[in-house]
Order: C-alpha cells, then structure tokens, then sequence
C-alpha cells in the first residue's frame, strides 16, 4: 500500500495521554480522480452512438404503419430503451462534470419568476394534464448561481414530484424567504417517503423502490445531481416527509447568495 498511516504518541502533562493519528489519502483521491475522469470519458464517448441509433429508430417508427406489427412494437421497445440511456447518460455526464469543476464561473443573478414558470410547464408537459402544477414567487429578492445546474437542480425535484404523485395531486414550485436567506422548494401531496430512506435518498442510484421508480422513467441519478448543484451554491438539501402525506425538498441558500432584484433596488 502506497499510503502510510502516521502515527504519533503524544504525552501531554502528567500521565493524561492522547493519540494522535494521520493518514496519507493522496492515492485515494488519485484514485476518485480516475473514477470520475473514467465515467464523464465513457458517458462522452456513448453518446454519439446513441444519437445515431436514436436517429434512425425515429426514422424506422415513424413507418410503423408500412412494417408488419411485430417488427413496428419491436422498433418502439427499441426506441424507448434508447431514449432511456441517453437520458442516463446525459445525467451521468451532468454529474460527473459537477463533481470535477469546481463551478462559480457562469455565476449571475437569476430571473427567479422566469425560471418557475419554465419548470413548471416542463413538469406539466411530463403530467399531461393529470397534476395541479402552481408556483409561488414570494421572495423579493433575486439568487446568484448558474442557471442551468439551478434549473436542473429545479427540474429534478419538479419532475420527480410528477412521478411519486398520483393523477390529481397538487405540486408547488416556491421561491421564498427563509430567516435572512431564502428557500426553493418543491412540495407535492403525493406517496411520501418513508423516514428510514431519507439518509440515502442523494446517493446514486438508491432508489426506495426499484422496480417502481425504472418504470417511471427515473435515471436514478436526479437527487444526486440536486445534490451536487446546491453543494456548488452554498445551499442545503432538506426533505420533509411522511408516507402517503407527500414531500417536501428544500433547498435552502444563505444571505450570501441572494440579492435584491433590478424592481426592488429601483423601489428602495
Ligand atoms: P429516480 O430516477 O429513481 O427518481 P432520484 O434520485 O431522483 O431517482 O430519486 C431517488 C428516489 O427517491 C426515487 O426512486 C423515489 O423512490 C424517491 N423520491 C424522490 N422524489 C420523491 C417524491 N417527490 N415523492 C416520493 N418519493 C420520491
């Protein structure tokens, strides 16, 4: 093992003694380095092939009608599959990237009321009508980020509301003050989560049920990335829920994150 565990005895007055010890975790960073380097260049390189593929199976289902009907079912499957992993990989991508950068650059303040609205016809595009999708604008003052990882963060969290809520269940998408910073939350009445899950609800791919969650078109990754977008803006995760009562996702982003809008600086 390269690493080298350091171990000091310290002797500290009299006969009260503590232990002291450090370990060397550089080849261990080398190695998380390589982990995430090895999937954002396999995610990279599947997606061109998969654009082509998709490409020509839209072709081929779009003359469904010409072809035999097993031919034309198997050209659907073949289609929603591939769709899947391209939206698998595109998230591994996202992820990976917010793992390796470091973030801040593309930083400006964000049109709050533009970036609600455009979510939520997203989210309504997914429901088809079946979901009672509102927002709520109560903060007056504006966030500093990256509008397409807030966005992302935002879509996830909307679009997973849709999934884990049964045909008429209401979704709130809210941008309101919170003590002396602000909250964008994400509340639906639909199946809940059960408490004990909440501790690995961020983790890749953990899923409360599995079976249930491939079916709704999931990538498994959407917590993961919320995650990983609030840790680049300063903000925190927090989930609020119980069984069949819905859920709530926080993010919660501090003073130093916000400003007053251009509407409100020329009131004040
Ligand atoms: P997935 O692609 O499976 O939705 P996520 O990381 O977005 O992956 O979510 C992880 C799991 O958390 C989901 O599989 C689901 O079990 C649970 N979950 C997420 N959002 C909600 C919600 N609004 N209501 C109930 N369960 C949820």
């Amino acid at each position: 093992d390269e690493s080298q565990i350091l171990q000091f005895q310290i002797t500290l007055y009299g006969d009260d003694e503590r232990l002291v010890m450090a370990r060397d975790i550089t080849r261990l960073h080398r190695l998380e380095q390589m982990r995430r380097d090895f999937v954002a260049n396999v995610s990279h390189e599947l997606r061109t092939p998969l654009t082509v593929l998709a490409g020509y199976l839209e072709t081929y289902t779009d003359m469904a009608d010409q072809l035999p009907i097993r031919l034309g079912r198997g050209l659907s499957a073949m289609q929603a599959q591939t769709e899947r992993m391209q939206n698998l990989v595109d998230d591994l991508l996202l992820l990976s990237r917010l793992e390796i950068d470091r973030g801040g650059r593309h930083d400006g303040p964000l049109d709050m009321a533009t970036l609600l609205e455009a979510v939520r016809r997203d989210a309504d595009a997914l429901s088809g009508g079946r979901h009672v999708i509102s927002v709520e604008d109560e903060a007056p003052k504006t966030l500093i980020g990256n509008e397409k990882e807030v966005r992302s963060a935002l879509s996830n969290l909307a679009f997973n509301a849709v999934r884990y809520s049964g045909d008429g269940c209401h979704i709130v998408l809210r941008w309101r003050a919170q003590g002396d910073g602000a909250c964008l939350e994400v509340q639906d009445d639909g199946e809940g989560i059960d408490p004990v899950h909440l501790p690995r609800l961020t983790e890749r791919f953990y899923r409360v049920d599995k079976g249930r969650s491939t079916a709704t078109g999931g990538t498994g990754l959407g917590l993961a990335i919320v995650k990983h977008v609030l840790l680049r803006h300063d903000a925190r995760l927090e989930i609020d829920s119980r069984p069949g009562r819905g859920a709530t996702f926080r993010c919660r982003f501090p003073a130093e994150r916000l400003r007053d809008t251009i509407e409100n600086a020329q009131r004040a």
